[in-house]
């Protein structure tokens, strides 16, 4: 097997370097050498720069979102192309790009639909955990390691589909705008897209890490006059403050279920209520109400996510505040203890390569 420096000539060549394996759930990632193969047709390969952990990254370690394993995880990232596969002509070597967890092929039905975001090319709702090809570019102890989502960010170098890709503007600082692969858009996608939070309404949000912390600050931009935030960990509360919140529970201090305390303060329920957590016992209707779900906070990806960029150069929306944490990629371990932590105030953890 060839093999290269990091930093010669690696187009075409297998590249060698460091990447955190999940080898099984329930346990900790592993720093290992990965071999990284060159991308295939239509594929490209992509030195990446940060990568923000979601809680989604969360759920798989804990064995409650179940995706194939041996795998690299992290699906919100950060990079710069190395090098393309034949075909691709979206990008080039040396463009700044993130990379999408929901591709988007501009092919399919629900890509052609004007209000479509889940591409039948997706590998989140019944991950395979491999590329279109039913292969993967990574392995490691002779061993073949699975992609996640078709993004894998937890390592030096990935590869991944000309569709889950998208170039950004040159002036990005690739330190922040990884969060805007998963976090920023979803986030403020539910509110802005999903759920068209009105002026003078009152929100609930349920979960106040990344995704809810976006909720709220999108909510304060809507005009809610009114937003309860919700969460057991109250170190997130005064954060959560400052971004917009107005009210807080803490569902293990009270002595009635959380959603009959949300009525009594509001008189007849929140007019929207958003769940940030993952569990659906969290989840509240009543007639006239509607329920709906939001993925990727229903904005076309490659369509949509290189503008929310552009937004953010021009201080049209700000990230800022949505990251509290950054660590060296090899203290990726470090990293999830700070985000379960109930001592910790962490609203997105971002790694730094
Ligand atoms: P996170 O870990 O940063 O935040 C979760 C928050 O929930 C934490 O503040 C935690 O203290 C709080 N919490 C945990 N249990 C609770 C309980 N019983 N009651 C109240 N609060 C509780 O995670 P995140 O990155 O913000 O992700 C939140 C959820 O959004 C996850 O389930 C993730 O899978 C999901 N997600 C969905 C999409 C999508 O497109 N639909 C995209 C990304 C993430
Ligand atoms: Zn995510």
């Amino acid at each position: 097997m060839e093999q290269t420096e990091l930093s010669t000539d690696t187009a075409n060549k297998v590249i060698l370097c460091r990447a955190a394996i999940a080898w099984r759930a329930n346990a900790p990632l592993s720093i290992e050498l990965l071999e990284v193969d060159p991308p295939k047709a239509c594929e490209v390969r992509i030195k990446i720069l940060s990568s923000g952990i979601c809680g989604t990254d969360l759920h798989i370690l804990e064995g409650r979102n179940k995706v194939p394993l041996p795998a690299v995880l992290g699906h919100e990232g950060a990079g710069i192309i190395e090098s393309v596969g034949e075909g691709v002509t979206s990008v080039k070597p040396g463009d700044k790009v993130l990379m999408l967890p929901l591709p988007e092929c501009r092919e399919c039905c629900f890509c052609l639909h004007p209000k479509g975001n889940v591409c039948v090319k997706e590998d989140i709702l019944s991950p395979t955990g491999l590329m279109l090809d039913g292969t993967s570019r990574f392995t490691c102890k002779a061993q073949k390691i699975h992609h996640l989502f078709g993004t894998s960010t937890f390592t030096e170098y990935t590869v991944v589909h000309e569709i889950a890709v998208v170039k950004i503007d040159d002036a990005s600082p690739m330190n922040k705008v990884c969060i805007i692969s998963c976090e920023v858009p979803t986030g403020f996608g539910a509110v802005f897209n999903t759920a068209k939070v009105t002026p003078g309404s009152t929100c609930v949000v349920f979960g106040l890490g990344g995704i809810g912390s976006a909720i709220v600050m999108a909510c304060k931009a809507s005009g809610a006059c009114r937003i309860i935030g919700v969460d057991i960990n109250e170190n997130k509360f005064p954060r959560a403050r400052a971004l917009g919140v107005t009210d807080f529970l803490n569902p293990r201090n009270l002595k009635k279920p959380v959603q009959q305390v949300v009525v009594e303060m509001t008189g007849f329920g929140a007019d929207f209520a958003f769940e940030a957590i993952g569990l659906i016992d969290t989840m509240l209707i009543n007639s006239g109400r509607t329920l709906k779900g939001s993925f990727l906070g229903e904005y076309k990806s490659r369509d949509c996510i290189p503008k929310l960029v552009t937004d953010y150069l021009q201080k049209k929306i700000n990230i800022d505040p949505l990251i509290t944490h950054t660590f060296h990629f090899e203290r990726i371990n470090n990293a999830f203890e700070v985000l379960q932590d109930e001592n910790e105030n962490c609203i997105r953890c971002v790694l730094l390569f």
